[in-house]
């Protein structure tokens, strides 16, 4: 188990990377830690793997206290986007070289650097030199060399920021097949969608602050705020401004929304949809559900189409509204629509301070 108790990190020039923050591990967990670039990911993977001391605070591995222990005590494996390879050594040595200190016998040696190399799919490589290899290549033997050891902790840092998407999508199944139980994984990423697809649990970081933590669908589901609702899902969730009546009517431009649990005692509220909560309505929808608008671009993806809307006039100012459309039923910038609000996937949120009420 790793702890982190008021943990924080300055840099100097008074740089705050980490406010003081606590975070538990539990042993056997895959953890992803998200946010955007700056955020702090990278601070606190190199203050757990030791590589940085901690400005205050306490972090344990289990009972210990290892705020003075350097890397090499810590039991564990770090990759980072430019995992730095032994250019003279073949993909084998490399694999091989953590294991030359440990007292591992040579057919150990040979089985685990075998294992490994299966593991991520470099198994070919093994006879090659590091400066032959793509960049895609080279994170993953960097990866493999970081779970040849068998460390009890493995720490990821963007690493697989410059793997190509086909080895990316292979390269997190056999990161899912490291989520056994018997490490603990941290894994640091921009991509929110690979956070929430790898991890037990999910870290959400913004300007050296923990936002939220939590089981992905929960976090996704209920965000604590509209930073971490709007950073979570492609696109993330719709944010507009409404009002909530004494009746708890919401007033979103010229409609009235019927919410099932608005929020009491506030008026000026923010409210969240995410473009799977509402839908382009067939015909007319229900009033209570029903919000107009019009529609400003077509967005092809493929899997779906994405509608982008605006409520209000024109000139407005009007936010860019996400719908995923279900139906290939045509829609062309310019048109009038109808939604169909799921009323239950509604969220509320502070006007001020973007906190999530109720
Ligand atoms: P992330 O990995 O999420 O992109 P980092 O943890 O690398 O973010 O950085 C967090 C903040 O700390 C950023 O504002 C960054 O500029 C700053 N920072 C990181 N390393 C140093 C350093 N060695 N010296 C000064 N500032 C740093
Ligand atoms: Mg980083």
């Amino acid at each position: 188990t790793i702890s982190m108790l008021g943990v924080s990190k300055l840099y100097p020039g008074n740089i705050t990377a980490l406010h003081p923050t606590d975070l538990t591990i539990e042993h056997g967990e895959f953890v992803t830690v998200v946010g955007p670039s700056g955020s702090g990911k990278s601070t606190l993977i190199r203050l757990i793997a030791g590589l940085d001391k901690p400005t205050s605070g306490t972090i344990m591995f289990g009972e210990q206290i290892v705020n003075r222990v350097a890397p090499p005590g810590r039991g564990v494996g770090l990759v980072v986007t430019q995992g730095a390879l032994y250019d003279h050594l073949t993909v084998d040595g490399n694999l091989r070289f953590p294991l030359m200190t440990g007292g591992v016998t040579e057919p150990e040696s040979s089985e685990r650097v075998e294992a490994s190399a299966k593991r991520f799919g470099i198994r070919r490589l093994l006879g090659r030199k590091p400066p032959t290899l793509s960049s895609g290549e080279r994170q993953l033997v960097a990866a493999g060399r970081a779970a040849v050891r068998d460390t009890r902790v493995l720490l990821f840092d963007e690493a697989v920021a410059g793997v190509d998407p086909r080895k990316r999508r292979q390269f997190r199944e056999y990161l899912r097949t490291l989520n056994d139980g018997t490490r603990t994984i941290v894994y640091a990423t921009n991509e929110q969608d690979v956070a929430m697809s790898l991890g037990d649990r999910m870290v959400v970081l913004d300007a050296g602050v923990i936002e939220q933590v939590g089981r992905p669908i929960e976090v996704y589901t209920a965000p604590i705020n509209t930073f971490v609702a709007q950073f979570l899902g492609s696109p993330g969730m719709n944010i507009v401004a409404g009002q909530i009546s004494g009746d708890g009517t919401v007033l979103i431009g010229d409609d009235e929304l019927r919410a099932t649990d608005a929020p009491t005692g506030v008026t000026d509220v923010l409210v969240g949809i995410r473009p799977e909560g509402v839908q382009l309505a067939s015909g007319s929808a229900p009033f209570e559900r029903c919000l107009h608008a019009r529609v400003t671009g077509v967005e092809e993806r493929g899997s779906d189409r994405m509608a982008h809307v605006a409520f209000g006039s024109p000139d407005s100012g009007a936010v860019d509204f996400a719908v995923r459309l279900s139906s290939d039923r045509p829609v062309m910038a310019g048109d009038r629509v109808e939604l169909d609000v799921d009323l239950a996937a509604i969220r509320f949120f502070d006007f001020n301070t973007g906190v999530r009420l109720g």
